[in-house]
């Protein structure tokens, strides 16, 4: 199986810290890279990271505050005097894409095509091998969570089974796995004949929550995750301030993560208030057992 590789280029919240840069995170799958926020440092996390920053594909933006998407400039202009080919596509929300296309276009000036898509809720972006949807989430500007998905596993490609069967080898291998009908010597095969369907799985799921108070929809959206990577800015003592700015508390999220009853829960965009950790970690426990708090830089791998 293909790992999903989860790379934390940081952790904290609303400012950088000593030892943490903002929250961001990078999802690697089968040679696509996806970003989640880009704030100020993204960059040169990347650069401390295993991974290229010339080669991510996606980046999508949860909300227009400053502590995720300004990095997108100085790292964009990296990429043009890289001269970087490809095309990078930005997924913002509502009203955001302009703000973010007048500066670039004005100061940064890529050498290479951006594309610009609202994020909107539900499915915004579909491979062969997975899927991304958006939800809203509660803060005081328009901001989205995302849910990356895995497609589900109907089963493996028998190749010895369409051996047998007299099925030449090459791309009507592939046809047939696709679902197409395939007609040889008068007979015909179809995906059934050539899969051995005892090795179906559903497809993983990693669910990012950024700034946010709860909401029921985490929930519904990150039933049975693998990975809920959940914003736990304040602790409980805090709970003022987390109502105030429409954040999170490391308890709040670990009650999701149990309502969600997902397998593993991970908490980043930490105040600086909380540098200390460890308060931050035992508050969610107090929710829900499987929890870590993410170091920059940390990979988890599922
Ligand atoms: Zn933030
Ligand atoms: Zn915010």
């Amino acid at each position: 199986m293909e790992p999903i590789k989860i790379t934390f280029l940081g952790t904290s919240g609303s400012t950088p810290q000593k030892e943490r840069n903002f929250a961001s995170v990078l999802l690697s799958f089968r040679g696509d890279n996806l970003l989640f926020d880009c704030p100020e440092g993204t960059q040169k996390q990347l650069m401390l990271s295993e991974h290229s920053l010339m080669k991510i594909q996606n980046v999508f933006i949860s909300h227009m505050h400053a502590d995720h998407f300004l990095g997108l400039f100085g790292w964009i202009a990296t990429m043009t005097l890289n001269q970087r080919k490809e095309k990078l596509v930005i997924f913002a929300p509502r009203g955001g894409a302009e703000k973010i296309k007048k500066m670039l276009h004005e100061v940064v000036r890529p050498c290479f095509e951006v594309e610009y898509k609202e994020i909107k809720r539900g499915k915004i972006l579909e491979t062969k091998f997975f899927e991304v949807n958006a939800f809203p989430l509660k803060h005081d500007v328009r901001c989205h969570g995302f849910v990356f998905k895995e497609n589900d596993k109907e089963g493996t490609f028998d190749r010895k089974r369409a051996e047998k069967l007299g099925i030449p080898p090459g791309p009507l291998y592939s046809r047939l796995v696709a679902g197409e009908k395939i007609k040889i010597n008068g007979k015909t095969f179809s995906q059934k004949d050539v899969m051995d369907y005892s090795r179906k799985r559903s497809g993983r799921k990693i669910a990012i929550v950024s700034d946010t108070r709860p909401v029921k929809e985490t929930v519904a959206q990150a039933k049975g995750a693998d990975v809920l990577i959940h914003e736990a800015t304040f602790i409980e003592e805090q709970k003022e301030k987390a109502l105030e700015s429409l954040h999170s508390t490391a308890f709040e999220a670990g009650e999701i993560a149990k309502k969600a009853k997902v397998k593993q829960l991970v908490l980043f965009h930490l105040s600086a208030r909380n540098a200390d950790e460890k308060k931050i970690f035992e508050d969610a426990k107090k929710a829900f057992g499987k929890t870590i708090v993410a170091k920059d830089l940390e990979t988890i791998s599922i």
